[in-house]
């Protein structure tokens, strides 16, 4: 939850702010009241590292994190509908707003994983599994998987971990049917972005998603999609299982704060340091070369 205010909207009253993005509800020209069928997502650029929304922006970002979703939901259309409704927005967060149709969010994050790396390492190790499933013997941080793999989460409350969840466990939350959508879903949506991630020399180790229903019941692509805040996106040319793999995401903002320089005690439960330029400047720059190497265009 962030502590800066959200911005008035005129036309729009505010009902929701994440880690990064503040939700709005445009008013009804003829009642006055907020309509129940859609929102505005603004993608802030506040920027969050180890469960903590860090007080230092990073410029540009909400506006990489909306635009690079926009492609992609272009780019999967044919395998699954989205909540995009239109990218007119107020002029004050024009590029990095969409107006989207409100939906009943499910209460699982799907996450695929198509390389070895993070928690589903850490499993592995364990128990040579992911997610409860059985992977083949000898595979090392950074390994490509024989095809990707569902491993959901919990969408934790606010401040707390999101935990594995075990896939039975889904089944339970949103029924068989609807699990087995949304794992088939989730998982050809980081294949098709692999492939084309590849012809522009990106692999995408995992990501996130999530999925809603709308009044009828169709699953539809919702939140973001693909992004450098939900996925693990590495320089395919510096690839190399065995170790942990330079990434497009947070790194900079990771290895400041988790070095001597930043003072910051990880453990104590305090809040991080403001970032310094350089670390900001890094971050900003990873941010938007992964979505111009993506979406081959430049950054309006
Ligand atoms: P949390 O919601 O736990 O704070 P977060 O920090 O990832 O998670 P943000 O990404 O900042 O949240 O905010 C986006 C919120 O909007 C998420 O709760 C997401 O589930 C919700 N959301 C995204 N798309 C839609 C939609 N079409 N209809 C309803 N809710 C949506
Ligand atoms: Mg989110």
């Amino acid at each position: 939850m962030t502590t800066s205010a959200p911005l008035a909207l005129p036309g729009y009253a505010h009902v929701y702010s994440g880690k990064v993005r503040d939700l709005y509800a445009p008013l009804d020209a003829s009642t006055g009241k907020p309509r129940a069928d859609q929102l505005l997502l603004v993608a802030s650029d506040r920027i969050s590292a180890y469960d903590f929304v860090l007080d230092t922006p990073i410029p540009d970002k909400g506006k990489v994190l909306t635009q690079l979703s926009l492609w992609w939901f272009e780019q999967l259309e044919d395998l699954v509908p989205n909540h995009v409704v239109s990218t007119e927005v107020p002029a004050e967060v024009d590029g990095r707003a969409v107006l989207v149709r409100r939906l009943e969010m499910l209460p699982v994050e799907c996450v695929a994983r198509a390389y070895l790396t993070g928690g589903g390492l850490g499993e592995y190790r364990e128990t040579g599994t992911v997610s409860g499933l059985r992977l083949p013997e000898g595979l090392v941080d950074g390994s490509r998987l024989p095809e990707p793999v569902f491993t959901p989460s919990t969408k934790a409350p606010v401040g707390e971990h999101d935990q594995p969840m075990p896939y039975a466990a889904v089944e339970a939350a949103i029924g068989p049917a609807l699990a087995a959508r949304v794992r088939d879903l989730t998982t050809a949506i980081l294949a098709r972005g692999n492939e084309i991630a590849a012809e522009r020399g990106i692999l995408i180790a995992d990501t996130k998603v999530e999925f809603g229903l709308d009044a009828d019941g169709t699953v539809l692509l919702a939140d973001e999609v693909l992004t450098p805040d939900s996925s693990r996106f590495w320089p395919a040319d510096e690839w190399e299982p065995g170790h942990p793999q330079p990434s497009y995401d947070k790194q900079f903002v990771r290895d400041w704060l988790t070095s001597p320089a930043s003072g910051w005690d990880r453990s104590a439960d305090t809040p991080p340091p403001a970032l310094p330029d350089q670390v900001v400047e890094q971050t900003r720059a990873k941010y938007v070369e992964a979505y111009e190497r993506l979406t081959r265009r430049r950054l309006g």
